[in-house]
Parts: C-alpha cells; sequence; structure tokens
C-alpha cells in the first residue's frame, strides 16, 4: 500500500505569505522557504513584521478565507486518493491552513500551531518537530507503508529523499539545479503521469 505524501502551498494551493503580503500591501512578508531555507529564521521574521504592523491572527484569517485551491488541484486529490492513502505535509500551521483545506474536502493534513494570546497577536509559533515531513514520511515506512512525495520547494526535499519516490511540482530553477535527480513536473496531468510511473515502479519491488 502506497501512501502518497503532498506538500500543501505551491502544489494545492498558493502561498499564503505572498497574498497575504499582496492583501496588506507588506512586501517584506512576500519571503518564503524558496528564499530563505532556514525556516526559523523566516518565521521569527515573519512573526516581526506581523507585530510591527499590528496584524493578528483575525486579519490574516480575513485574507486567508479569500483564497481557493489551485485550479485542478481539487480533481488532482480526488484521483489521488481513489488510487492511495494521501497526507498533506506541510509547513502551515493549522489556523491559516484550516479554510483551504476545508475547500479541499477536508483531507488529513500533518502541519504546525500557532501561540495566539486573547487579544489575537500571534506571540510564537510551534512545531511539532523540526523536520517533519522526513519524520513523517519515514514512520510510515516503519508500518510498512510504501510512499510517493511530492513537493516544490526546499522544505519538501527531504520528505522526497526519504520517499520511495520523490517529485517536483513546478519548482524554481534553483531547486531544479539543485536536485537533478527527482523529475520535474509542471501541471497536475504530468503530476499524476509521475505518480502512476513511480506508483508502477514501486509495485514491481
Ligand atoms: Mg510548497
Amino acid at each position: 500500500m502506497i501512501v502518497a505524501c503532498l506538500d500543501m502551498e505551491g502544489v494545492l494551493t498558493p502561498e499564503i505569505w505572498i497574498n497575504v503580503a499582496e492583501k496588506t500591501g507588506i512586501d517584506a512578508l512576500r519571503r518564503t522557504t524558496r528564499d530563505e531555507p532556514d525556516y526559523d529564521v523566516l518565521m521569527r521574521g515573519r512573526l516581526k513584521i506581523l507585530d510591527e504592523h499590528g496584524l493578528g491572527i483575525r486579519e490574516i484569517a480575513e485574507v486567508i478565507d479569500t483564497l481557493d485551491p489551485l485550479e485542478g488541484a481539487v480533481d488532482f486529490l480526488d484521483w489521488l486518493r481513489s488510487e492511495h492513502q494521501l497526507i498533506i505535509l506541510s509547513d502551515t500551521f493549522y489556523p491559516f491552513g484550516q479554510p483551504l483545506v476545508r475547500k479541499m474536502g477536508d483531507p488529513t493534513v500533518f502541519c504546525h500551531d500557532l501561540v495566539i494570546d486573547a487579544s489575537g497577536r500571534i506571540t510564537d509559533y510551534r512545531l511539532r518537530m523540526p523536520d517533519q515531513k522526513r519524520a513523517s514520511v519515514n514512520a510510515l515506512k516503519s508500518i510498512g507503508f510504501s510512499t510517493i512525495a511530492a513537493g516544490d520547494s526546499y522544505n519538501d526535499t527531504s520528505m522526497l529523499e526519504a520517499a520511495d519516490a520523490g517529485i517536483l511540482f513546478c519548482p524554481p530553477q534553483n531547486v531544479i539545479d539543485e536536485f537533478p535527480q527527482y523529475p520535474v513536473t509542471q501541471s497536475y496531468d504530468e503530476l499524476r503521469q509521475a505518480f502512476e510511473s513511480a506508483a508502477a515502479r514501486i509495485e514491481k519491488t
């Protein structure tokens, strides 16, 4: 039995922080894991900027409520879930991801949490553990599942490495250049084909 492990932002949904940056007009929030591979440095910077602009969870939730999954994402997920078990492994936070997860039919999501005070100010973030994507794939393998992982960015490459097969979806050029071992897909049709090839290879072994 194969478990498909999918990144969320950039694969199924828009980048949440980039959209928050656009709607709020704060350019400094545009940085993502594509620009800053050190996630803690990235997050500390984001929380500081939110604080400086007086933005709390309510303002950000309003922005996220206006977003939709990427075109074709829900159909792709429906196909994937008909073929394999599915877990979305994301480095977003449950309060941020929830509106989009609902719009995708509530698939299983493993992500992180935020610390929010009574006024709605986001005071801290809580990773369940460092490098949870890799650890989740390894845990699935340890209980007898095969895994195929797909993602678009630096923070996905450790789960791609841990999985039985890894696939890149619409990655930036620097990720393509640094990780030439993974097939690159640019559409949901190509991603579906890459899943089918990987599954056929895994099922043969
Ligand atoms: Mg991503």
